[in-house]
């Protein structure tokens, strides 16, 4: 049997930022209270948000994913548009349809959205830096007007032809650095750059708490779905600056080794990863990390 060397005293931070940011929270009280007062089948285009456990929840009261509008034969629903927002001709499409739609685009998204068309209009071409096959970006480069291109990083500003005027903007969750970092590289290929830094405040805010935390943290603990591009981008952070980074989906994915001779422990968690979730895995981390625990939460909720 292995043993491991526990610490003698534990510190347990929970992070400030650690939870659903405005945008998906406001989706999520969207469809609680139509659930509530209509007696319509609720539909979301897509996912609602990237955490299994919630989408298995809103599901127990009726509230159903769809790819596509075509999967809704039922002429008696509501459609909701979730926060990361759609391109505007697919949007002019669904609202053509005999079909109740409620928006619920994060307005952070909108103005991503409006930045991009204004830009666009004054004949810019557009260089999204975030996931290419992500539903904010999809949806962001439907208001390119046909003159948008997508990149992950500097190096792949690189590859793309020079432009005579291009704006450069973020995924919401996009990490600052990398940002800013294929601004620099996008500066040597437009006549014209219009650096528009849309990263969203809540992504910023929450990066910069891990940055400060995970540098002083022995184990990061990062909870939040796997299919969740802003909480992977949390774990990539964790894992450059702490000694030791896990990201979990479920309490019941730690495991005793990970707490081995860690004196502090930093909790974090995506934007779409519910509170309750958060809590089960302090409470897992508390049982499993030793003896002499002490809990510090940045924002008690
Ligand atoms: S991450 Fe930011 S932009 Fe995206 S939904 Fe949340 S608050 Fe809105």
């Amino acid at each position: 049997m292995l043993k491991f060397l526990m610490a003698e005293r534990v510190q347990i931070t929970v992070a400030k930022s650690a939870g659903f940011c405005p945008g998906v929270k406001n989706a999520i009280d969207k469809v609680l209270e139509l659930a509530k007062h209509s007696k319509k089948t609720i539909y979301t285009l897509g996912p609602l948000i990237h955490n299994k456990q919630v989408i298995e929840t809103l599901k127990e009261q009726n509230i159903r994913a769809v790819n596509s509008v075509a999967e809704i034969k039922d002429k008696n629903a509501i459609l909701v548009l979730r926060a990361h927002g759609i391109p505007p001709e697919e949007e002019a499409a669904i609202r053509a349809l005999d079909l109740e739609v409620v928006d619920a685009t994060c307005p952070l998204v909108k103005h991503v959205q409006e930045n991009i068309r204004a830009h666009a209009k004054k004949g810019y071409s557009t260089i999204i830096v975030g996931d290419r096959d992500h539903a904010e970006v999809l949806g962001l480069m439907g208001y390119t007007e046909g003159r948008g291109y997508v990149v992950s990083g500097p190096e792949e500003v690189k590859k793309l032809p020079p432009f005579k005027k291009a704006n450069i903007v973020a995924q919401t969750t996009q990490e600052e650095d990398i940002f800013l970092a294929a601004a620099e590289e996008a500066r040597k290929i437009a006549g014209e750059l219009a650096v528009s830094n849309t990263i969203c405040n809540p992504t910023r805010q929450r990066q910069k708490e891990t940055v400060k935390f995970a540098k002083k943290s022995d184990l990061v603990i990062v909870v939040g779905g796997k299919n969740s591009a802003n909480t992977a981008r949390l774990f990539q952070i964790c894992e450059r600056l702490a000694k030791k980074a896990v990201h979990i989906e479920r309490e019941d994915e730690l495991k005793k080794s990970f707490f081995k001779g860690a004196s502090k422990i930093f909790i974090t968690a995506g934007a779409s990863t519910p509170t309750w979730m958060t809590e089960k895995v302090l409470a897992k981390a508390r049982e499993l990390a030793g003896s002499k625990i002490s809990i510090k939460r940045r924002n008690p909720r």
